[in-house]
């Protein structure tokens, strides 16, 4: 059996629906899950509505106008169809109602009752278009099947219940079923984080050992740098499964180490394909020894970086106590960092402040040590780093931190104001 995962961008409107159609017919896929996410920029209109709502905004209306773009997509594409816009109408109703009658202050929870919307809406036009224009299918609601605690915004999943229950499913059906949602014990909507519908494809092949999972997106496949940072950008054909792990984890947001766990513990195939162009190769994720082809320099940028140099007030060294000191620091203000670099008397850190906590934590070092601070900084991680390839990046000259390992060569560099 093979999972297929559309993202929002290949369901964005009347063409890219019929695109989906093309490609399920062009790929011969007669069985199997097709995992979707939902259509275009939904998701941020939704986090728009939850915040309405939490303001007391007239968040109505922007429902409103959510499901009217859905209902205008269905009267392009399939306006015979009376029960989607039934469908779409009782979607929308069901939040609307979940919203007036809330006495939750609890804000991830009640994001993951309304976020879920637009893979619903989404997956009911796709099931209901396909099933009209001879692809029969069968629409699941994911809830019912990917089971998760109660973590909202971030629902852990319990893969024993989750992969008894889709085990159950006959097999010889093409099913539609959203992406990112799921639903923990007492039935209530969770979410696996932003961008989790991969995660859900990974999670269902998993669960039934699919051959291979193919993500559709709108790249040729996976990159050796991002094309909105570099010029020139090649094609990595294939991947090993550490290998992309390892790009993940340097900052390479093609594919999220969470869905590629669950794949490499069976070894399950990745295969990152356009949906402009499905007949291309495109990229493989898989068991390989080899761990990219072809071998090239991969380059990753991680903005927003802030580089903190520590120093003792009294020229002590830095040694085990002070780094423990200020990492039991950084992580109880959940301080992410991802570059150190350790002199005799200075420590440097290149981190990410996610929570906004970096000037209390600051402060807090500051009675201790001398700390400086320098904001708005990138950090470069070059992966199979040639003699050439530190020179693509504007202003190597300049690093404030460079560090190179036997595969990984990285510069933190401050970005221009
Ligand atoms: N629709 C969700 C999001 O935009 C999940 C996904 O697209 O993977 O985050
Ligand atoms: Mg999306």
């Amino acid at each position: 059996m093979r999972i297929f995962k559309f993202g929002g961008a290949s369901v964005k409107n009347k063409e890219s629906i019929g695109n989906v159609k093309n490609i399920l017919i062009q790929q011969k896929f007669e069985k199997g899950f097709v995992v979707v996410s939902a259509m275009g920029k939904t998701t941020n209109a939704l986090e728009e509505v939850v915040k309405a709502y939490q303001e007391n905004q007239n968040y109505l209306a922007m429902l409103n106008e959510i499901e009217e773009q859905h209902i205008n997509v269905v009267k392009e594409l399939i306006p015979e169809i009376n029960s989607v816009f039934q469908d779409i109408i009782n979607h929308v109703a069901e939040v609307k109602t979940f919203l007036s009658l809330n006495k939750s202050p609890k804000y991830d929870f009640i994001y993951d009752q309304v976020i879920a919307l637009g893979e619903l809406l989404s997956t009911k036009i796709i099931a209901a278009y396909l099933n009209h224009s001879g692809v029969n299918c069968t629409w699941l609601d994911a809830r019912e099947y990917i089971k998760t605690n109660s973590d909202y915004r971030e629902g852990k999943v319990d893969y024993e219940t989750t992969c008894e229950r889709l085990q159950h499913l006959p097999k010889d059906k093409i099913y539609i079923i959203q992406g990112f949602i799921g639903s923990d014990d007492n039935n209530f909507t969770t979410t696996l984080g932003r961008e989790g519908s991969d995660f859900t494809g990974a999670i269902i092949s998993y669960c039934l050992d699919a051959e291979s999972l193919t993500i559709w997106k709108d790249v040729p496949g996976v990159l050796n740098a991002d094309p909105r940072h570099f010029a020139k950008t090649q094609i990595l054909n294939k991947i090993s499964f550490e290998e992309a792990i390892e790009l993940a984890y340097y900052g390479a947001t093609v594919i999220h180490p969470k869905t590629l766990q669950p794949l490499q513990h069976k070894k399950i195939p990745l295969l990152v394909k356009s949906f402009m162009h499905p007949e291309n190769e495109g990229t493989k994720i898989d068991d390989f020894s080899e761990q990219i082809k072809p071998q090239i320099p991969c380059y990753i940028v991680k903005p927003q970086q802030i580089v903190l140099t520590i120093s003792s007030k009294n020229f002590e060294f830095i040694d085990e106590k002070v780094i423990s000191d200020v990492y039991k620091l950084l992580t109880d203000f959940k301080l992410k960092v991802n570059l150190i670099q350790i002199s005799a008397i200075n420590l440097y850190l290149c981190l990410e402040d996610k929570y906004t906590n970096l000037e209390s934590a600051v402060e807090l070092l500051s009675q201790k040590f001398h700390v400086q601070k320098e904001e708005f900084c990138e950090l470069y991680t070059i992966r199979n780093a040639d003699s050439k390839s530190e020179k693509i990046i504007p202003k190597y000259e300049s690093a404030i931190i460079k560090q190179s390992g036997k595969q990984t060569l990285q510069l933190v560099i401050k970005k221009e104001a």
